[in-house]
């Protein structure tokens, strides 16, 4: 029988994906239907958000140009996009509001720079989820390598010069210390930068769960199946060997979870999750009479809100 949710402290939408939902809100507000807005790709990998979105006006192309008309208004999501990108939306006259999360940005920089000064880059991320496509993209896919599993760093060939480890910022921190470590073992020279690329969301949310999976017999993540550092929190419990659920909303709750052993729950969220569909989970258990407990976060974060593309905004506004 359930007694007690216990909800991580560290859970919820992150600074890159608040930039990115204030952006898309101002602009669909400033062009008030009068149009169609686009997105390259799902602003945020959450299925409510980009619902929700969708209601509001705002079509979703999945990186097909055919269908953002010429001369239309065009999000890039906060994953990033390719340089290649910003040339095609050049050619079709597009208005662009570009939402990439600065962390991602970062990276982008970083692969460039290394590359520019003739090092070769491996890369460990996932294989086409869009912020790959993007940091790949940066250097056209030249002198750079994707890592994405331990197979990968087996076969992996490092042309005759210096090496440089950069990877996505959504990875789980205990898979990626495994990889390097490999890489390291394979490639003795290859340089390890001493700071990772994994977001400050992304490794806060982990630590959490890590601490939250010692105090309970079930898990559930709030997120969505695409949303990678979602399904990162969900295997840190599975890894635990504990049920572990990810789910979008409270209808995806399956009362067939809760045999007799399972008294304690843990919760979180991922960071591109809204703190209200959250609570919306805990409502189901909340009218069950299980006592909701929220835990202090294990490293101290405010609600962080990142750049506006405001040049952009206010681009759009001089529009009508
Ligand atoms: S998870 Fe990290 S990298 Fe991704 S949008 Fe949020 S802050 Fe940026």
């Amino acid at each position: 029988m359930i007694k007690e949710v216990l909800v991580a402290g560290n859970r919820g939408t992150c600074g890159g994906v608040n930039m990115a939902l204030e952006s898309v809100n101002q602009v669909l507000d400033i062009v008030d239907r009068r149009e169609t807005v686009y997105t390259n790709w799902d602003i945020v990998n959450n299925t409510p958000i980009m619902k929700n979105l969708g209601d509001r006006g705002l079509v979703c192309v999945k990186n097909d140009w055919d269908k953002v008309p010429d001369g239309s208004i065009l999000l890039f999501s906060a994953h990033g996009v390719p340089p290649n990108f910003h040339e095609i939306a050049r050619g079709k006259n597009l208005t662009v509001i570009d939402a990439t999360c600065q962390l991602v940005n970062r990276v982008h920089s970083l692969v460039k720079n290394a590359v520019d000064h003739g090092k070769h880059v491996v890369y460990v991320g996932v294989k086409n989820h869009p912020e790959t496509l993007g940091v790949m993209g940066e250097v056209d896919g030249q002198d750079i390598s994707l890592v994405e599993n331990m197979a990968d760093i087996e076969n992996l060939k490092i042309p005759g010069k210096s090496a440089v480890v950069y990877s996505q910022t959504t990875l789980s921190t205990a898979e990626i210390r495994q990889k390097i470590l490999r890489l390291k073992e394979r490639f003795p020279d290859i340089w390890i930068p001493s700071r990772w690329d994994i977001c400050y969301a992304a490794d806060n949310r982990q630590q959490a769960v890590e601490k939250l999976v010692k105090l309970v017999d079930l898990l559930i993540i709030v997120g969505s199946k695409h949303s990678h550092n979602s399904e990162e929190l969900r295997r840190i419990g599975e890894m635990a060997k504990m049920p572990s659920f990810l789910i979008d909303s409270p209808l995806e709750i399956d009362k067939g979870w809760f045999g007799e052993n399972i008294q304690k729950i843990g919760l979180s969220s991922g960071a591109s999750v809204l703190e209200s569909n959250t609570e919306s989970v805990l409502d189901w258990f909340r009218d069950k009479d299980v006592l909701i407990k929220y835990l202090p976060q294990v490293v101290s974060e405010k609600s962080m809100m990142f750049k506006l593309p405001q040049a952009s905004i206010n681009l759009l506004k001089a529009r009508y």
